[in-house]
């Protein structure tokens, strides 16, 4: 069976990791991600896109653009506006016609962006709409990785799913930034642009940072046709939710959730020495394996020894979410 990895980082065509692409029936859409205005994200798209022209049946890649700086005097005016807007829109064009097949949006906006006046950036600013409009004239879709999971705002305990990543990333830990934008702050701006925008396609990248209930996201769905998400490292959020809710959703909206792992790799096989190159390509096998198997199969046994549920799900929804949802949600993939 065909398989898309939806949301993935990994700028590495060594021959090796083709080969094992081939062996998976897999293809990757490398998603670039703009951490801030330096423009150093253009040297990862590179990559991206060269991997996507020398392998199309192996590679995609997914741009993105600058985010604005709000901190010059005029730029909360419409003069500011416009010159954003002329900033971003060239470069975006020019990488569409090098064959990127959609844009990402990255969680430092809602997150980390002050406006002039302190007050954080949202996705629904109206600095924004010419961008949405010019990506759904263009069919392109908008990958949005909006907010965080709930867990974000939640104690860093045994019970919290993510708190291993927020103890090693303190500057993404909103449990401790009260004057930041809550969960429902990011939530709610990400809806509004999926109202005012009913023809531009949007990816919640991450289930929507709604990992915490399946009924949230159902709710979105229902609400917003131009709405679909992505699993990409979330499937510990699902594992821990009812299995046969978990598994209705799946057959409820077949045709909106994308498979991904957002697997994030900075080291190509290329710099690795044969050894570790060997337990990288088989991390990598390994993780798509079991990820894919979630899906698939009924009962797994993990590597770690812990038994999984998986939601055996018939042949025709594994084929959806596997690579049948990308191709529709992002033509040309
Ligand atoms: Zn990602």
């Amino acid at each position: 069976m065909r398989v898309i990895d939806a949301h993935i980082h990994l700028a590495d065509d060594h021959p090796q990791v083709v080969k094992l692409l081939e062996t998976l029936e897999l293809k990757l859409l490398n998603v670039a991600v703009a951490h801030d205005r330096s423009g150093a994200w253009r040297a990862r798209a590179a990559a991206y896109r060269r991997a996507s022209e020398l392998h199309p049946q192996r590679y995609a890649w997914c741009t993105t653009f600058d985010p604005p700086n709000l901190q010059t005097e005029d730029s909360a005016e419409e003069v500011g506006r416009d010159a954003y807007i002329r900033e971003i829109i060239p470069p975006l064009e020019a990488d569409l016609l090098r064959g990127a097949i959609g844009c990402k949006v990255w969680k430092n906006i809602g997150m980390q962006i002050r406006k002039r006046s302190g007050e954080f950036l949202m996705i629904d600013d109206p600095i924004f709409d010419p961008l949405y409009a010019f990506l759904a004239d263009a069919d392109v879709p908008l990958l949005m990785h909006i907010g965080e999971p709930l867990a974000c705002w939640l104690p860093l305990d045994d019970d919290n799913p993510h708190a291993e990543y927020y103890r090693t990333h303190s500057e993404w830990y909103m449990g401790s930034k009260p004057d930041h934008p809550t969960h429902g702050a990011l939530m709610a701006a990400r809806d509004r642009v999926l109202a005012r925008h009913p023809r531009l396609k949007v990816i919640g990248a991450h289930l929507g940072s709604l990992e915490y209930d399946i009924a949230e996201i159902a709710e979105r769905l229902d609400r917003y046709h131009n709405f679909a998400v992505d699993t990409s490292a979330r499937l510990r959020d699902l594992a821990r939710q009812d299995r046969e809710q978990v598994r209705q959703f799946f057959l409820d909206y077949q045709d909106r959730i994308l498979f991904g792992t957002d697997i994030v790799q900075r080291r190509p096989c290329g710099d690795l020495d044969a050894a570790a190159r060997e337990a990288r390509l088989e991390s990598l096998q390994a993780r798509w394996s079991r990820e894919i198997a979630y899906y698939a199969e009924g009962e797994m046994v993990l590597p770690t020894g812990h038994r999984l549920q998986g939601l055996a799900l018939p042949y025709e929804v594994v084929g959806k979410v596997l690579s049948g949802n990308a191709e529709r949600w992002y033509p040309g993939v």
